[in-house]
């Protein structure tokens, strides 16, 4: 198993500390062999995600806020200097204003959707246009996201809706460059708790429904996120692009769960 990810490169964003999802994948594809680069959102980060990155042995740290498109192409013009081509992207970023992560979706704001859907949808696909560039012998994109883009959970609001864009743009990529030799895919995870999943009100509720109502009686962790990556960067993979793949302990297959009790 050492050597899946053996003589692969890629980019991981959106680590921001030991409980990121980012982080989860990051561990596994090192376990397995991939060499990483890190690109971090802004100087205050650097402090928290430079040690983590020594601690999977590379020094490659690249400055990049996606809401700004002059450095997602420095970020690419730095990953050109130090590789020339990668093999996979891991896009881990989201955002939205957690005022608006709480109430009502109806009442969302014009700025905040914009805001939303530009850094946690448009990022994905600003990024898969600069990547597929350095993969001239095809590679692996993956995007992460939540079942509250297929069905309304509680808070989720703007998010869910930018998620479902994000879906949907991971098909329209998958196919736009699925010639190259390149896959395109997203996985839903359950919640964990991370620092962006803290914004979304009573998340502490919606990951104990989780553990009660999904097939698996439990949450997931980073560290399963982190294997189903695996496969989709891996030649694991190769058959498989345009894929919503749900680590989430099975939840988004219940309608409604059978009591448990055996005397109900
Ligand atoms: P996190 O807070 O650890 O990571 C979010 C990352 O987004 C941070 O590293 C942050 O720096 C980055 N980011 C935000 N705005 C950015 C910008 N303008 N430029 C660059 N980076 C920016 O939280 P996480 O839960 O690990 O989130 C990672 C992804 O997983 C997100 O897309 C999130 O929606 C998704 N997700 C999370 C859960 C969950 O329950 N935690 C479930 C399903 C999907």
């Amino acid at each position: 198993p050492a050597a899946l990810m053996e003589g692969k490169r890629g980019l991981i964003m959106g680590l921001a500390n030991d409980k990121s999802i980012a982080w989860g994948i990051a561990q596994a594809l090192a376990e397995h062999g991939a060499e990483l680069a890190f690109s971090y959102q802004g100087e205050a980060l650097k402090k928290r995600v430079g040690p983590l990155a020594e601690r999977l042995g590379t020094p490659r740290l690249f400055e990049c806020d996606v809401a700004d498109m002059g450095s997602v192409d420095a970020l690419f013009e730095g990953l050109k200097a130090e590789w020339g081509t990668i093999d996979f992207v891991v896009h881990a970023i989201g955002f939205s204003d957690k005022n608006e992560l709480r109430g009502r979706y109806v009442d969302t704001s014009h700025a905040n959707f914009i805001k939303t859907m530009d850094i946690s949808v448009y990022s994905f696909t600003a990024i898969c246009q600069r990547a597929a560039a350095m993969m001239p012998e095809g590679g692996s994109l993956l995007t992460m996201t939540y079942y509250g883009a297929e069905q309304v959970m509680p808070h989720y609001n703007v998010m869910g809706v930018a998620k479902a864009a994000l879906e949907a743009s991971v098909k329209y990529i998958a196919e736009d460059l699925g010639k190259d030799g390149i896959r395109v895919n997203a996985i839903s995870a359950g919640p964990i708790k991370t620092l962006a999943a803290s914004g979304i009100g009573d998340f502490r509720y919606i990951m104990k429904w989780n553990e009660l109502n999904s097939p698996l009686r439990r949450n997931v962790t980073q560290e399963e996120v982190g294997k189903a990556a695996v496969y989709l960067l891996s030649d694991l993979g190769s058959g498989t692009t345009g894929e919503n793949l749900h680590v989430d302990a099975g939840y988004h297959v219940v309608g409604m769960k059978a009591v448990d009790a055996p005397d109900i």
